[in-house]
């Protein structure tokens, strides 16, 4: 029987006429674009994540870009984050012409080891990118520690790590802002492309709102040159319906890590690494193997889905070359890329299933 690494089809047929009425009622509205339902999104993700405000963008990665921009970062400034992690999480560094400075992860969680963090600070650090990668948060209170007295901006790419918690408070709460991805695969995931950011800073939010459209507060008075960036009603009617099942899909998640956990006790497999304030959302189930190769055939000849989270460092991408890291810099990274690998978890993954994959992957005949 074949297994995706996640079925989206069946998220949306256990939630289809909640899904279709909301679609519906935009399309009965006629407003398509800022309009009541973005609005009310911002508000419930706000209260759900336990800040003042939100603001919704076109995606994960402009949430970043554009909060880095109306931080005032940009060339002649540097800004630390994980080599470990998708790339747009140091891209937008680049796209707002600052320079992207790594620094390497920890060996159990996979985040950015906060020990080595004070050692890549230099007099032109503007700001720290932490990511909560694969859904479980690190320690942010430490990093704005750090961060304080040097005046550092701190920006939590909370893209994989919606409902994510540490010490009881949500991913994206803890830094300046937060930033959020809607992309389809993301667990609050939308139709489409869309992303928000989170922050306490009212001042922030209304210069992120300015940015998102066109550097306008009045329609046609443009005080800056800005962007389009905006989150378009379709996209937000499904939200808010998917937003109010996100918590119980995170659980159904963390129960089905349980249950790899146990099932892959007592094998040569690296299972999850959790800090133990950490409550994780798990985005995806990255275990590491030296045999990575060996078990994603044996899945694959079953028709079951994985996939290689992430192939190469980022310290190592060719888009950063001009940079001048090379193999070695960051070896926690570089031995995380050649042996992560990403296994189906999701809610409607079923007992049965996972274990028929830990019997491949630890090669028990059934
Ligand atoms: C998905 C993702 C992003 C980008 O979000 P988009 O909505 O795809 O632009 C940024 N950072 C991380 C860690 C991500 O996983």
């Amino acid at each position: 029987m074949a297994i995706p690494l996640l079925d989206l089809r069946a998220q949306y047929h256990s939630i289809k006429a909640e899904v279709d009425e909301a679609v519906l009622r935009v399309l009965d509205d006629g407003r398509f674009i800022m309009g009541p339902e973005m609005a009310q999104l911002e508000k419930e993700i706000a209260a759900f994540c336990g800040t003042r405000e939100a603001v919704a963008v076109a995606n994960g990665t402009d949430a970043l870009m554009l909060t880095l921009r109306a931080s005032n970062i940009g060339p002649g400034d540097e800004v630390i984050t994980s080599p470990f992690t998708f790339f747009a999480s140091a891209e937008t560094i680049a796209q707002v012409g600052a320079t992207p400075v790594f620094c390497d992860i920890d060996p159990l969680t996979l985040n950015l080891d906060l020990d080595q963090l004070e050692a890549v600070i230099t007099p032109r650090t503007k700001a720290i990118i932490p990511v909560h990668i694969f859904g479980q948060m690190l320690d942010v209170e430490r990093i704005r520690e750090i961060a304080a007295p040097r005046g550092l901006v701190v920006i939590e790419d909370a893209a994989q790590a919606i409902g994510a918690e540490y010490k009881g408070r949500k991913a994206g709460s803890l830094g300046h802002a937060g930033t959020f991805s809607f992309f389809p695969t993301k667990n609050l995931g939308a139709f489409g492309d869309p992303g928000m950011l989170v922050t306490n800073d009212i001042e922030l939010a209304t210069e992120l709102r300015t940015l998102r459209f066109h550097g306008c507060k009045t329609k046609y008075y443009h005080d800056k040159i800005g962007y389009n960036s905006r989150l378009d009603e379709i996209q937000a009617a499904i939200l808010r319906v998917k937003l109010r099942y996100l918590e119980r899909w995170n659980e159904a998640r963390r129960e089905r890590a349980k249950l790899y956990d146990e099932l892959l006790r007592d094998t040569d497999i690296i299972t999850p690494g959790l800090d133990r304030h950490a409550k994780p959302i798990y985005h995806l189930y990255v275990l590491r193997s030296r045999q990575r190769q060996a078990i994603m055939d044996r899945l694959a000849a079953a028709g079951i889905a994985s996939a290689i989270y992430y192939p190469v460092p980022l310290h190592l991408q060719n888009a950063f070359k001009y940079l001048g890291y090379k193999t070695g810099d960051f070896p926690v990274a570089e031995e995380a890329c050649e042996q992560a690998l990403a296994i189906p978890c999701y809610p409607e993954l079923d007992v049965q299933q996972q274990i028929e994959i830990a019997n491949i992957i630890t090669q028990i005949p059934d």
